[in-house]
């Protein structure tokens, strides 16, 4: 049952590379709507501001505002 040991995934996740830069996409640029700050995020980033916390933040292109609940 260790089969699983020996196969090499040939598309392997990020495993704590370079967080700017991955096969995921480039990040995108969100301003924060608490301290307006530049939050940088990839898809798959929790959304939430790297300064205060704050969890709605701004799409720094389209202006369009994305919000996430807290879980
Ligand atoms: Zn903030």
């Amino acid at each position: 049952m260790s089969r699983e040991a020996y196969t090499v995934p040939t598309t392997a996740p990020n495993l704590g590379r370079d967080q700017s830069f991955s096969s995921e996409g480039p990040a995108v640029n969100y301003l924060c709507g608490d301290c307006n700050s530049k939050v940088a995020l990839k898809k798959g980033d929790p959304i939430r501001c790297k300064e205060c916390g704050h969890r709605v933040l701004y799409k720094e292109r389209t202006k369009r505002m994305v919000q996430f609940e807290a879980r």
